[in-house]
């Protein structure tokens, strides 16, 4: 997939030993680096919260100014922005006040309201969503020192999706997880220096050396470190009907992270599966698009009986390499993280080549694609794709196109029926025939039910998250 962009990786540590965190909140957002790629940051108390444009990896070049940091509570974020622009002072964590560090994944959708019901007090301060809803947490806490009441009243008044970590003066960290539960959160355990993690995934549990001890629920805050030195859980807000993002099944979370009791890399695989069940298209290879496509091309390849191999390789050697296209912000940076990645002449030509890749959002990167397989001698092109068309925006974190951007929305031209968007779609990305899958192979693939999922980019129904969106240009949903 290329072409969207999500919001953010976050993580929280809390030692009983007094062990420095510092190191662990570092390793622990190069793992969520996928989440993330525009800036990184660290706060811990006493100094100031430390944030850097560019990848989290680069923190060794900064260890000299690191030294001073340490701490045996802290919190840390990878960005990506959804809402306000990329630059070092939207970066996170953000300080509020002298009174806590907060860092956020998700987007508030209601961010302009709820900054304008702190503007006569915080004026100028609120240029991020994270922001608006830092200062209005600060408002309530200076209503009423107890931060379960401050949080209960902020959830009152945020429309959105958020997971925020909080790093308050008296070193309590706070990780809290919206009551639909639409972003990840997840706990986990070091034996020997007693700290708690909470971190958005939990590849960044393993990369620590950390357990995985649990989902923080929709609708819990978690505090670390408080008057009794370990871990509380709160329920801030009713059980609701969850909703999580399923594109963080097929794109975003990591395939060694568990979610919400699923296997990412388990569902991946099941998701090719599921469309070689659906349909198996003619073939002598399967290939994918690396590198989030790769466990559903083997599901696919298992299901159908056609082999796969590699056919398409990042080059990882030159700058941008590595890094995935959906964060770049521009196009033209996004195609240049496509036009790396290069075709492995021998597994395609003079074959019919059919290619699992795991969604399209503008499809600029779906043509490269195609064009690059057919130059290097494919006989025929097939694809299979795992998310089904996406046609709305998001408004819970994940920074799809607007509207008019996105191929499935310009093609299905009012359509519904997915065979036919699916033709329409295969003939404008140039392949000779394209699947899409649908919802209920979807939710059958992950393993929850339709229920418990998101599909609000696939449906328009955003009714879970109670708004009924005007849908807007591409500049006024950047805000
Ligand atoms: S709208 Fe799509 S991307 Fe956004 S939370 Fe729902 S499923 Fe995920």
């Amino acid at each position: 997939m290329m072409g969207a962009r999500e919001a953010c990786g976050v993580i929280g540590a809390y030692s009983g030993k007094d062990a420095d965190v510092v190191h662990s909140l570092l390793k622990g957002l190069e793992a969520l680096q996928h989440r993330g790629q525009e800036s990184w940051g660290i706060a811990v108390n006493g100094k100031p919260v430390f944030k850097k444009m560019g990848l989290a990896f680069n923190w060794y070049n900064y260890a000299a100014e690191l030294t001073g940091y340490r701490g045996n509570s802290g919190i840390g974020h990878v960005r990506y922005s959804t809402k306000g622009r990329s630059n070092l002072d939207n970066a996170q964590p953000v300080q509020i006040g002298k009174e806590f560090s907060i860092a956020h994944n998700g987007t508030i959708v209601n961010a302009e309201d709820v900054a304008r019901a702190v503007e006569i007090e915080h004026r100028g301060k609120c240029g991020t969503d994270t922001k608006a809803a830092g200062y209005r947490l600060l408002h309530f806490l200076r209503e009423e020192n107890d931060w379960f009441w401050a949080f209960e009243r902020l959830a009152k008044e945020l429309i959105g999706a958020y997971c925020f970590v909080v790093l308050n003066r008296r070193g309590e960290v706070y990780a809290v997880r919206d009551p639909r539960g639409y972003r990840p959160l997840c706990l986990g355990w070091v034996e020997r220096s007693r700290t708690y993690i909470a971190a958005s995934e939990s590849c960044a549990l393993t990369a620590i050396g950390a357990e995985f001890v649990r989902d923080i629920e929709p609708g819990e805050m978690v505090r670390l470190g408080g008057p009794k030195k370990g871990l509380e859980s709160f329920r801030y807000a009713p059980r609701a009907a969850s909703a999580h993002c399923s594109f963080e099944y097929t794109y975003f979370a990591h395939p060694a992270s568990r979610i919400d009791g699923v296997s990412v890399y388990e569902a991946r695989k099941r998701f090719g599966k599921v469309l070689a069940k659906k349909r198996r298209m003619k073939g002598n290879v399967v290939i994918p698009v690396p590198d989030s496509a790769r466990p559903a091309a083997l599901g696919y390849a298992l299901e159908s009986g056609i082999p796969m191999e590699e056919g398409l390789m990042k080059d990882r050697y030159r700058r941008k390499g590595s890094i995935r296209s959906f964060i770049e912000p521009r196009q033209g940076g996004r195609e240049e993280v496509v036009k790396r990645i290069i075709p492995i002449r021998e597994t395609i030509k003079g074959r019919d080549v059919i290619v699992i890749d795991d969604s399209i959002v503008r499809g600029t990167s779906s043509r490269i694609i195609v064009d690059s397989l057919k130059k290097e001698g494919a006989k025929e092109v097939r694809m299979a794709v795992t998310f089904p068309p996406i046609q709305y925006p998001c408004y819970m974190g994940v920074d799809f196109p607007s509207r008019e951007e996105l191929l499935a929305h310009q093609v299905a031209d009012g359509e519904s029926d997915i065979g036919r968007i699916s033709k329409k779609v295969g003939r404008a990305i140039g392949v000779e025939e394209f699947q899409y899958n649908d919802v209920e192979g979807l939710s059958q693939a992950i393993g929850l039910p339709e229920d418990n999922l998101c599909f609000a980019c696939i449906t328009g129904d955003y009714s879970k998250l109670g708004i009924s969106p005007r849908f807007k240009s591409r500049k006024e949903m950047k805000g």
